[in-house]
């Protein structure tokens, strides 16, 4: 400033003459770069498993890494609570999260939605919760940087499924108004068929997506409801049958997707119960000829490029988790590849377990003083429908 001031030089009178006026020096922006795929999507295998965010979104992240997977699904939130004014992920945890997930190059990320939201309700106050609580789910997923939500269609009542179908759809354009999807798809999962759930029949989860096609979705697929539902991926022919059921319902292409779980009930059960990577009624040589199968795969053209298998087995004891993981990647014969897993690690320490046997414990000796004040009709009521498996005992059960 008070160069200026001293300077002689009137600003009128430029000392340098501008040189002539040259087209190559004008400036042009760098084109857009093409958006880079991210790098899971590098055809490699995906193995996953779902993974705990207590305590810490990071905590997932690092269970993920040492259980030896190279994906991961998790609950955005308590999947049994409605969140109400806690809704959103503080901005600071999201981008903590987003930086260490690209570190480690885990991916695709799934998400679960809660398990209380019902699309198909029918009852006006459920639906709008269900519908409010879906959007949230939206918004922490794209903070997240997820690339998948899965949620289940709902069950229907008293309606019929066609009734409930047109709810579904309905419940997903309202939540989805409003909530920039950006990279962000929805998937629509099977169902075991359990009571009045819709989405057990392939043709359902495929009506309920072409109703939506203006929509990034697609179709999330679980072995253990598959089988429940009454499709035998157990045989050779029943794989084959099924497989060429999904691509004429919903196009395998359509399956970024599949939750990987052994089943606790026979064929055509119609009961959600999951069980360790062959230890259930689905068994080994199914899971190999699952993991192996080109259509199922990563490779194109008769895979597709970043699909995913997401184990959602139980944790009984400290460790299922992470040999669950390492059965996965043996069964598909690829244990050369597999990243490697921290030795000894689990979700589930013995303090852990011990802390949760003792919650059992009392809740049981809780519900079972609450039953002696029941009216004995409604005691043996409640009997009936525990024998009937609609209750759900273990909450890891639930994870569905
Ligand atoms: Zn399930
Ligand atoms: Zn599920």
């Amino acid at each position: 400033m008070t160069e200026q001031k001293i300077s002689p030089v009137t600003p009128e009178q430029p000392i340098v003459q501008p040189p002539e006026f040259d087209p190559e020096d004008e400036y042009r922006p760098e084109p857009e770069p093409e958006p880079l795929p991210p790098a899971w999507m590098d055809g490699s295998f995906r193995i996953g498993i779902h993974t705990s965010i207590a305590g810490n979104y990071l905590n997932a992240l690092e269970s993920a890494r040492k259980l030896g997977c190279n994906a991961l699904q998790i609950f955005s939130a308590s999947p049994r609570m409605w969140q109400g004014g806690s809704a959103r992920i503080p901005d600071v945890d999201a981008q903590a999260f987003r930086v260490r997930r690209e570190e480690l190059r885990l991916g695709p990320l799934v998400i679960h939605a809660n398990y209380l939201i019902n699309l198909a309700s029918e009852q006006r106050m459920l639906q709008t919760r269900s519908i409010q609580a879906f959007h949230d789910e939206i918004v922490r997923a794209m903070a997240l940087g997820a690339d998948f939500l899965v949620v289940h269609p709902g069950a229907r009542g008293e309606a019929t499924t066609e009734q409930a179908i047109s709810t579904i759809v309905e419940s997903v354009k309202q939540a989805s108004k409003r909530a920039p999807m950006g990279g962000l798809r929805i998937l629509i999962e099977n169902t075991a068929g359990m009571g009045t759930a819709v989405g057990a029949r392939l043709e359902e989860v495929a009506e309920i997506l072409a109703s939506l096609r203006n929509l990034p979705v697609g179709a999330c697929l679980d072995t253990a409801h598959l089988f429940a539902a009454g499709y035998d991926i157990k045989s050779e022919g029943g794989l084959a049958s099924t497989i060429g059921q999904i691509d004429g319902a919903i196009g395998l292409e359509n399956v970024p997707v599949i939750h990987l779980n052994d089943s606790k009930i026979p064929l055509g059960g119609r009961v959600d119960r999951h069980e360790h990577i062959g230890k259930g009624k689905i068994g080994a040589a199914a899971f190999a000829r699952i993991l192996r199968h080109p259509r199922f795969g990563t490779a194109a053209p008769e895979g597709l490029t970043g699909r995913v298998f997401v184990a959602e087995t139980p944790i009984d004891d400290p460790g299922d988790d992470r040999r669950n993981v390492a059965r996965l990647w043996e069964l598909a014969g690829l244990q050369e590849q597999a990243p490697a897993a921290e030795k000894g690690f689990s979700m589930l320490t013995a303090a852990l377990q011990k802390k949760i046997s003792i919650h059992r414990k009392a809740e049981k000796k809780r519900s079972a003083a609450t039953e002696t004040q029941r009216t004995p009709k409604r005691a043996a009521k409640k009997a009936r429908t525990k024998k009937g498996g609609a209750r759900k005992s273990s909450a890891r059960q639930k994870r569905g």
